[in-house]
């Protein structure tokens, strides 16, 4: 079968490629990948950035997928035969402290469909068959690959709001790439004031999007004032910095995103502000299962994020993406 394969450490040295279809291990199923997306980590691992050298190459891309189960082992039960899945891509060891308290996507034994282990950048995968959350039959494949990721924004939406007051609030959203923009349209549609920041490279195709979903736009200029909540999704550091000098005193920032340099915080802004910094970091399984009522709900909006590219052409889409010529890829197989 063709894989979308990262093949050593070195930088860009990642094809699609013939390797054989695997059959499940114990405990697993195999997927007939229906489609896949490609996201921010993909880039990193292609480019070979700082923070993934854990990833263990020969290894096969790809951990937001849908696709329908065509096989089981053994020791699986055989109903998972045919019914359309979703992989949860960050899982835990399922016996832990932190496990057991419900955050299995920060276990320290964690791993990663598609970085740890073979992902779903192929014409088929498999995988453990507890990480398999079961979605609609009848949705349009482009629009479920999104569950991935749509469960990573509605987990920052979360982190963000807990503590939050009524609705609606003023919320800065920095970084409109899918994570950003899909948790400001869960917020907007949460009755929020939502404005979503990028850069004049953001213009033509990521703010053009957040335009038409609706959101109120900005390239830094004409921020609100003192917004009690800020999502950082950029991953620069000068947003964060940014984020720290304007949310309101006793405000939130959540970050769902990965910085490629550590930022320099000032760290007595936080203090005297009493700002509340929150990390947020992959998805529970509620988490999934809300984005993909979130998904059911309105198929054609959320495939508005989608950029279909057929799996050979999927470093062309590598590349699309880090140029922030596309907001989602999504591979068919
Ligand atoms: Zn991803
Ligand atoms: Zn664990």
């Amino acid at each position: 079968m063709h894989a979308l394969v990262k093949h050593s450490h070195s930088s860009l040295d990642v094809t699609v490629t013939r390797r054989r279809r695997p059959s499940p291990g114990p405990g697993q199923v195999l997927v007939r990948t229906e489609a896949v997306g490609l996201c921010g980590s993909d880039v990193h691992a292609w480019r070979q950035d700082p923070g993934y050298e854990w990833v263990a190459p020969p290894v096969t891309l790809g951990h937001e997928a849908v696709g329908i189960v065509e096989d089981t082992a053994d020791d699986v039960d055989p109903a998972w035969r045919g019914r359309r899945v979703v992989p949860i891509s960050i899982d835990g060891c399922g016996t832990c402290r932190v496990c057991g308290g419900g955050q299995r996507q920060i276990c320290p034994r964690r791993t990663v469909l598609g970085l740890s282990f073979d992902g779903a950048a192929a014409e088929a995968f498999t995988v453990d068959a507890d990480r398999l959350v079961a979605v609609d039959p009848q949705l349009p494949a482009t629009a479920l690959a999104l569950t991935e990721p749509l469960a990573i924004a509605v987990h920052a939406v979360a982190r963000l709001t807990t503590q939050a007051g009524p609705t609606p609030m003023e919320v800065v959203v920095t970084g409109p790439g899918p994570i950003g923009l899909m948790a400001a349209t869960l917020l907007h549609d949460q009755g929020h004031k939502v404005t979503v920041v990028g850069t004049a490279q953001d213009r033509a195709v990521r703010l053009e999007l957040a335009a038409g979903l609706g959101l109120r736009t900005s390239e830094g200029e004409d921020l609100p004032v003192d917004p009690p909540l800020w999502l950082e999704a950029s991953g620069a550091g000068a947003a964060l910095a940014t984020a720290v000098g304007r949310t309101a005193v006793g405000g939130t920032i959540v970050v769902p995103a990965l910085f490629a340099r550590i930022p320099t915080v000032d760290i007595n802004l936080i203090t005297r502000r009493e700002l509340s910094v929150r990390g947020s970091y992959g998805a529970t399984r509620k988490d999934y299962e809300a984005a993909a009522a979130h998904i059911g709900c309105d198929p054609e909006r959320w495939a508005r994020f989608v950029s279909v590219f057929p799996l050979a052409e999927a470093t062309s889409a590598l590349e699309r993406i880090s140029q922030g010529d596309v907001n989602k890829a999504v591979l068919l197989p």
